[in-house]
């Protein structure tokens, strides 16, 4: 039985209303309820789908009165499906597509409800780009409000380091902007803790010089090789250039054109690389990776950059059921390693792939007092992403993505917030640090003193 919302308060809302306004029954509910992670299943008494900033500030104030639980969604890929809510009100942000790029002035303006393929369509028409995350129907807005990590970040750093100014919608309905002269305190705390403090309606981005075509794919071995390659690996990308951004993923090889139909379903580690700077020096820095031991494939070879970025869509669909753990390790020690390759050969999923992130690079010349992200020293963080296609199996997948984690627990430094699930206060704080914290808890007293925006990674006013 889902929650009804009065419906005075709905008919409040729906008057003047430029988007959509969906409740129960309706035709769409269904649809428009999920969100990417098929195991979340959460009933909304209420979805505004805004088609501008004037249905936020409505949605925004009708809720205040109305005293609704609020689920602000964008791309709808929270891992733990925290852009909806039993009950309460989504304010849903997925109609808001509007991109410009000002090419000679290298600055681009997205609404939040951009993905990440659809601004690189937009950016990349003028061998621009903004460094976001490895996956294009990953929501822009959620992404860069927690910081966001990929392929381009050791060359340019965040995608928050690229962030010139947000336009808002805070708790109180109010229309605020935010940059280095503009709220500076707000835009320090957005850059890393972003929900907690109001909706962003808009981003403003410097954009960054790329390709079109870059020098990138993937590198398999067996996975039973997988200590040797690691190993090698770590030695190999400690005197990385900028330009090279690396990801190891452990597998069962996809059933994918690509991939040889012997390999499918043969367990694989991947080296995957992505070379923001010329394809010829490229090959130079790549080739003793791929020269080691025997690659069973090698898809590594000057493409579109925008070819490269969607590699992942096919293993990540909405849908599935998926669980996460994650952490950041300061070094791939050989312990470390160990323990990875171990627990990498007892994945019973088909469908789990677990990525290791390479930080470094331009991620950890800006300074960490400059945002609310933290953790710009570490050298890497790893997802161990536990993924079924439906409840089948995904408790067992579940518990080996816990026990994983715990045995790298030794190594954790931080956490990267994007990657949580719902683990709880301590966890928040750990991702930010605890000086951050307080300062981040101080602002939230500020912006947002009755934590209206709580369905997020949470900092509770004090
Ligand atoms: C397949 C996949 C691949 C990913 N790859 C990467 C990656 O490469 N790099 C990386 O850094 N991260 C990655 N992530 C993690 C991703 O950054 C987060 O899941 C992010 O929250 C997704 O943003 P969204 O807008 O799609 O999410 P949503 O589920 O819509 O929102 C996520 C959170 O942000 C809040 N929020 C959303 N929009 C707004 C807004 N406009 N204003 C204020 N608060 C808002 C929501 O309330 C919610 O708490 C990936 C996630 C998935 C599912």
């Amino acid at each position: 039985m889902v929650g009804q919302v009065d419906t005075a308060v709905a008919d409040e809302l729906a008057a003047g209303f430029g988007g959509e306004i969906i409740r129960p029954g309706d035709a769409s509910y269904e649809e428009r309820r999920r969100v990417w992670n098929g195991s979340i299943d959460r009933h909304p008494a209420l979805i505004a789908r805004c088609a501008g900033v004037a249905d936020v500030i409505a949605a925004v104030r009708v809720a205040r009165t109305a005293g609704l639980r609020v689920a602000v969604r964008s791309g709808g890929h929270s891992f733990p499906g925290l852009s909806v809510c039993d009950d309460g009100l989504v304010i849903d942000l997925s109609l808001m597509k509007g991109v410009r790029v000002d090419p000679e002035a290298r600055v681009a303006w997205a609404q939040a409800g951009v993905l990440l393929g659809e601004l690189d369509r937009e950016t990349q028409a003028f061998g621009l780009a903004v460094p976001a995350g490895i996956v294009t129907h990953t929501g822009l807005a959620g992404l860069t409000l927690g910081g966001g990590i990929g392929w381009l970040m050791r060359k340019f750093g965040l995608t928050i380091d690229q962030l010139v100014s947000v336009e808002m919608v805070t708790a109180e309905g109010e229309f605020v902007k935010a940059s280095e002269k503009e709220n500076a305190d707000l835009f320090w705390g957005v850059r890393g803790a972003g929900g907690n403090f109001g909706i962003v309606t808009e981003f403003e981005f410097e954009l960054n010089p790329l390709g079109p075509n870059v020098l990138a794919g993937p590198i398999f071995w067996p996975m039973e090789q997988s200590a040797s390659v690691l190993r090698f690996y770590r030695d190999w990308i400690a005197e990385a250039p900028d330009e090279l951004t690396t990801i190891v993923v452990h597998r069962y090889a996809p059933p994918l054109p690509a991939v040889p139909r012997e390999l499918h379903g043969k367990p694989v580690v991947a080296v995957i690389c992505c070379y923001a700077g010329s394809p010829e020096e490229g090959e130079e820095i790549i080739r003793p990776m791929r020269q080691f031991a025997s690659p069973v494939l090698d898809l590594c070879f000057p493409k579109p950059f925008v070819e490269h970025q969607s590699m992942f869509d096919p293993s990540f669909p909405s849908g599935w059921w998926y669980y996460f753990r994650s952490c950041n390790l300061a070094d791939l020690t050989d312990d470390v390693v160990d323990i990875i390759a171990d627990n990498a050969q007892r994945m019973t999923s088909r469908l789990t792939a677990f990525p290791i992130f390479q930080l470094g690079g331009a991620v950890a010349r800006v300074g960490d007092a400059d945002s609310a992200f933290h953790g710009r020293a570490d050298g890497f963080t790893i997802n161990i992403n536990a993924t079924t296609q439906a409840a089948e199996g995904f408790e067992e997948e579940r518990e080996w993505s816990r026990n994983f984690w715990t045995a790298l627990k030794p190594y954790h430094t931080n956490v990267y917030v994007n990657f949580l699930m719902e683990e709880g206060e301590d966890r928040v704080r750990q991702a930010y640090g605890p000086e951050k914290y307080e300062r981040l808890k101080a602002l939230k007293r500020k912006y947002d003193p009755d934590n209206f925006f709580r369905l997020n990674q949470n900092i509770p006013p004090p």
